[in-house]
Formats: C-alpha cells, structure tokens, sequence
C-alpha cells in the first residue's frame, strides 16, 4: 500500500486548470503536489468592505465599487508612465490610474469585473482614483460580492496572485478533507484548536475574520508542534542513546572546590551551579547551554563542573573556538588552580610529534584530569581514560553536538557556553534540544556603563570628555566599520586614516595605537601587550577587538559610524568596557536618520541587558537574517513566526515535551498520525526515521 495518501501526494500538475506550464511555475515555488499547493498559504486576506456605487463615491473620499472594465490604456510616452482603465456599474464610469502601471498590461482587460478600492478626485470634473487596489472577480466572486475578498498569494509574473486563487477555490473542498486530523480530539479541545481540515479550508477561504483568526492559529500551532515535537524527540535519543556518569555532589566536595574561588559565588553562578549539579547527578547526559555576558562568570561555573567531574573521578575537557582563547581559559584555571593536586594541561595544535604523544598517552592513562584546549580535542586520534565532562565555550559559534561525543554507549555530560545572548525564542526553536542556564547579572563591584548617541556637533565636546578622562589615567577604544578608505563612501570613517587624524591632530598629547586585520598576528600582540600595559592610551581599531580583549583600564569606548553596526556587534564590542571598577563610557557616533538604525541607537543608549537586546534585535532583523532555521537542521516555517507568535511556540513547546515523555517513540497507537506527520515533515533530518 502506498504510505502516503495518494491523492495529496498528486502531482500539481493535475489538478485542475494547472496543465504542464503552470506546473513549471508552480515548482518555481515550491509547490510540486497537491499537499504542497494546500500549505502555499495566503500572504494576506482582504474583506469586503462597504461596497457603494459609483454614482455615490464621494470626491476626497476612500470608497469601494465594482465594475466592468470598458478600456484600458497604457501612456507611456508620459514623463511618468501611466496605465489607465475605465470602468462602468449601472450608476456611471469612474477612471482607474497606476503610475508605472506597466505591469498592469498583462493583467486588466476590457469586459473583467473588478473590485476597486481607493480614494477618490475629480479630475477635468470625471471621477477617478489613483493608484487603487484591485482584485479580479471570477463567476463565483460575482454571485457573492460580499466574499470578494479572501486570499491574496505571493504570486509571480508567470503566476499571478489572482490566478492561483482561482485554481485553489475550486478544488478547496474535497482536497481540505485531504488533511486528516493527526490530535487527538481532548488534546485538540483542550488547546482550542479548530479541526485541521477546516484550519486549510478557512486559511484560503475565510468566512469571516474569526475563522481565519482560528486557522491561522491552527496551523500555527502544528508548524511550530510539529518542529518542538521534533526537538523533543531528538534530545531524547540523544539522551537514550548512551549514559553518563552520575555525578556524586556532597557538601564536602563542595566546599573543596568553592575553596579555591578567592570570592563569593553570585547568586546567579549559585543558581546555575545547582542546574549543573542537579544534571551531573544523572546518568542521562546533561547537555545544557549556559549564557552570559562576557565576564558575567562563566569560567568559574565551568571549572565547579570541571572539579565535580575530577572528585568524581573522570577527566573533564574544556574548550574554546580558538587557540587564543583556550590559552585564556587555561590561565585563568591556573590562577585558580595553583597549589591544587588537579592535573591539568594545555593541549595546542602546535604541540606535536613526540610531546603530542605523551599528552595523548597521558589522557588515555587517565594521567591528566583536567585537558583544555579547542575543540580539535574530540579529534578521533585523542582518547579519554573516562570523559566525564565536556565544556564547550564557543563564543557565537555553535557546532560541535552532544552526537558526536558519544564514545562505545558512554557519553560526557556536556556544557556549552556562550556570551552571545540567544532570544528566548531562538533558545526554544534553533537551540531548542538544549537546557538553557542563564547568569544574568555580573559580579559585584563593577562600574556602570552608560552609553550616548553623539551627533555629529557634540563631537568636540565628546573629544574634550575623553581627553579628561585619558589625562585622569583611564584608556580609550576607537572602533571604526573599515579598515581603509575606498573613496566611494566618503562619509564613512576608515581606521587607518582616522587613527593619523586622531593622533596628530585630536590626542597629540597620547598614544594612539592602531590595530586591525591586516596586521601581522605577532605585531598585532605587541600592541596588545602595550595597550594592556598603558603604554598606549588610545587604541584605533577594526571590529578585530571584539573577541578576547580584556583590559579593565580602558573605560571609554567611542564607535564611528555606529549606525553601520549590527545591535548584536555592538553589544558585542561594548562589553569590551565596563570591566573595572570605574564607571564607564560607550559613545556611538553616528549622523543618521534611518528608521532602524535609529531604533538601534536608542536600544543602545537604554540597555545594558544583552537579552533584551538580542530580543529587539531579532525584532528589527527578523529571525530569516540572524538564524535560519533551515540552517540548525530545522523544516522552514511556512506560516508561523518565532518572533511574533512567541506565546504560541511557548504553548506548542510544552505540548510537545509532555507528549514525548509520555511516549518517546510515538509508538502508541493514537499517535500514530502525528508519528506520520513527523516523519513526513523533518525526514532523515533529525534521525527521526529511525524512530521505531
Ligand atoms: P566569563 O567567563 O563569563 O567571561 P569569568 O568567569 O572569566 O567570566 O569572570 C570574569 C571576571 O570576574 C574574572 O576576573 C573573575 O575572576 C571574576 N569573577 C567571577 N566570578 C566572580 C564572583 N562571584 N565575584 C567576584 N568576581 C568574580
Ligand atoms: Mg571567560
């Protein structure tokens, strides 16, 4: 028997009034089987409004007629091309007018009845409306006006908007009762979910607003269950697939490890700890995501995890994306460490041939408890005695999965850390099969810092305020979009010639440094070194500074041309101050009046909180730019939006989670439509084909 229902799977083609050449188009789309043209959903849905005749429009008013097309027209000798239709009810004639109407040729003609909606003037004392919106009525549209509206598609030349709704509207209610139901009817009730197959009838053809509210919903809902449902099932394989060592956690391993913390633990690091600990202690393997501004403590909640796994008995591996920063990493676990009985090591791709050796031997032996290094580590030729944690810093690049750590059945409990802040919705969708721990407030005794959009006549005084503050001992970042001038975007600051401009001519009393990506990695460290040092007091740079520069002296940080920056990277590079005691400065330069990048400023100057920031960020960028969701493994979201239908995803999310706790492998027989559903929707993607 066929596994799919034959009649969805049909190709397009077939359907009626489609043919080979719409086929194509249709492709063009996306849209290859009968399925595929019921989920080519409405961009938009128009109703009626109150219709008048045309005899009753009134100049200088918005008014809505039906008519018959009598001419058309296209000027387009005119300075402004213009495309002009007459069109006439039983009561008079009223002139359509489109500016640049050109396109308008292929679709008005004489004899079509259209409805038409716009304001209307007199012009040479005839009525006429300028630039309307209009759709083409079809027989059916013409008996009841009143539903002239419904569905308005995302059509193409080949394949105009009004063309696919007279394709779908006929065959709309036979293949609506295609979509069986795959809830079960409390479940559906419980969650005021209307039947799906009438969510697909409304959603092209929509009684009323309500209706098509409540298939919106619908359909909504199943993208994002079906997605979390997914998830769900994923983590729980991850998690069935192999174990971890249960973790032992008492007060007296506890306090060893607290002891060699010269500070108080926040009470956020408490909070997370407890998660860790409480994750650690089972023999599924954690894999959680922990998340916090740059030097909010994430190190030290790293090395507790580290040290529980090491009292326990197992080795832990923590990593970093770069060399660079894993020597950061191994550091500040020195400084921690010194005087303890912790073997640790730094393992770097440089060390090779006979050393490389020993460090392997000395892992494999269980001879080293603590290894950090990047993520080369989980290299196949680098066997652990007993992985029992992994760390996983990875800054904002994600990629390494707790899958591939799995060794002989046995898998590490697995940490990821990152200080970009990830919107709750995108934590809950691209990210959605982790935990997610959250340190949200930094260690006491730092000092604020306050940001300013400077425009461009508070320059001066910005430089006046920066001088003071250099003369009082404190350090100040540059940052500028380019490198180097190109001439054709005069009005955008380049680091090199900025960094001349500001060493003769605003600072000549300082030190300017100047630093960016062209410049050789080993100079590029001489200059951080004096920076570090105060030997250079002003430092002119790229965006190279935004990873791994700690200097808790440099207090200002003035940005150029700010509105050229994304509000993630700004975030980013403002937590380059504020790491001392002193109050800090960031100052966005910027002359513009663009809407959004007005709106980033603003958030800017009104937040510190990353989250929030991120949160609006996804809101101005929309999630298609910052996270695809094809590009984390997920199916695209045909209707839904994780940014706009937040409470729903929440809601699906929830759903999903009890489900696949209740039946993990979808393997009850009620759940068997959703199970087919599933696979139907991720394929192999998630291994979920392999869901017996
Ligand atoms: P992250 O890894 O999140 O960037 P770190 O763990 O490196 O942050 O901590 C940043 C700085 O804050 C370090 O100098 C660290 O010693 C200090 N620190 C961390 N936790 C505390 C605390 N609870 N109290 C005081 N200082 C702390
Ligand atoms: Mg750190």
């Amino acid at each position: 028997m066929n596994e799919h229902d034959p009649d969805l799977a049909m190709p397009v083609q077939y359907v009626k009034g489609v043919g080979p050449v719409r086929a194509q188009a249709f492709a063009e789309l996306g849209v290859h089987t009968l399925e595929d043209l019921l989920e080519y959903f409405p961009r938009d849905w128009r109703f009626a409004p109150d219709l008048v005749k045309i005899a009753d429009l009134q100049p200088d008013q918005t008014g809505t007629v039906i008519g018959v097309i009598q001419q058309t027209d296209f000027h387009r000798s005119r300075r402004t091309p213009m495309f002009k239709a007459m069109i006439a009810d039983d009561t008079g004639v009223c002139y359509l007018v489109w500016f640049h109407g050109g396109y308008l040729r292929n679709e008005l003609e004489p004899g079509q009845t259209i409805i038409v909606s716009g304001k209307v003037m007199l012009y040479k004392f005839l009525k006429q409306m300028t630039n309307p919106r209009f759709t083409i009525l079809d027989e059916e549209d013409q008996a009841n006006p009143e539903r002239f509206g419904g569905a308005v598609y995302p059509g193409t030349a080949a394949l105009p908007a009004t063309q696919i709704r007279r394709i779908i509207r006929p065959i709309l209610p036979d293949a609506a009762r295609l979509m069986t139901e795959f809830y079960e009817e409390d479940f559906r009730r419980k969650n005021e979910l209307i039947e799906r197959n009438e969510a697909y009838r409304q959603i092209h053809d929509p009684l009323d607003e309500n209706k098509l509210a409540q298939a919106k919903r619908r359909l909504k809902y199943d993208e994002l269950f079906l997605m979390q449902l997914g998830l769900a099932i994923k983590r729980y394989h991850v998690r069935h697939n192999a174990v971890a060592t249960a973790m032992e956690h008492n007060e007296k391993i506890d306090s060893r490890i607290r002891r060699r913390f010269p500070f108080l633990l926040t009470s956020d690091q408490d909070a997370v700890i407890g998660e860790i600990i409480a994750d650690m202690a089972k023999s599924i393997p954690m894999n959680r995501l922990l998340q916090g501004d740059v030097g909010s403590g994430k190190t030290v909640v790293a090395l507790y995890a580290a040290l529980l796994a090491v009292a326990n008995k197992t080795q832990a591996a923590i990593m970093a994306p770069t060399e660079i920063l894993a020597g950061q990493h191994f550091e500040s676990i020195e400084r921690y460490l010194r005087g303890s009985r912790v073997r640790r090591e730094r393992i770097t791709g440089g060390i090779t041939g006979k050393k490389r050796k020993e460090l392997t031997e000395r892992l494999r032996s269980g001879e080293i408890d603590i290894a950090v290094g990047t993520v080369a580590l989980l290299q196949e030729d680098i066997d652990f005695a007993d992985l029992g944690l992994v760390v996983i810093d990875e800054q904002h690049k994600f990629g390494v999965r707790q899958r591939s750590l799995i060794r002989k059945g046995k898998a590490p409990h697995c940490l990821v850390m990152t200080a970009t802040p990830i919107p709750r919705t995108l934590a809950m969708t691209a990210f959605g099969d982790l935990d997610v721990s959250i340190i949200r407030h930094c260690p006491p005794g730092r000092g604020k810092v306050m940001t300013k959009w400077v425009q461009p006549h508070n320059r001066q005084a910005a430089f006046d305020f920066i001088r003071q503050r250099l003369k009082a001992g404190k350090q100040a970042y540059f940052v500028y979009p380019r490198i180097d001038a190109d001439g054709e975007n005069g009005d955008v600051k380049a680091a090199i010639s900025e960094h001349k401009v500001l060493q003769e001519n605003v600072f000549p009393a300082f030190s300017v440094g100047l630093l960016h990506g062209q410049i050789k990695s080993q100079e590029k460290e001489r200059i951080m070194r004096q920076f570090r040092a105060g030997a250079i007091h002003v430092l002119v740079s790229t965006v190279v500074i935004e990873v791994g520069v700690d200097v808790p002296n440099a207090t200002i940080m003035v940005i150029e041309n700010a509105n050229r920056f994304g509000l993630a990277q700004l975030h980013q590079l403002r937590g380059r101050i504020g790491r001392g005691q002193s109050n800090s400065y960031c100052l966005l330069f910027a002359e513009t009046e663009d809407e959004t990048a007005v709106g980033r400023l603003e958030i800017m100057t009104r937040s510190n909180d990353g989250f929030e920031i991120a949160e609006q960020d996804l809101r101005l960028r929309g999630p298609g730019e910052l996270f695809s969701t094809r590009q984390h493994g997920l199916p695209d979201l045909k209707i839904a939006s994780i940014v706009d239908d937040f409470e729903l995803l929440g809601l699906a999310r929830r759903d999903a989670f009890a489900l696949v706790q209740q039946d993990p492998t979808l393997s009850q027989p009620e759940h068997q439509a959703l199970r087919k559903a599933l696979i139907k929707k991720f394929g192999g993607k998630l291994g979920l084909v392999d869901v017996a």
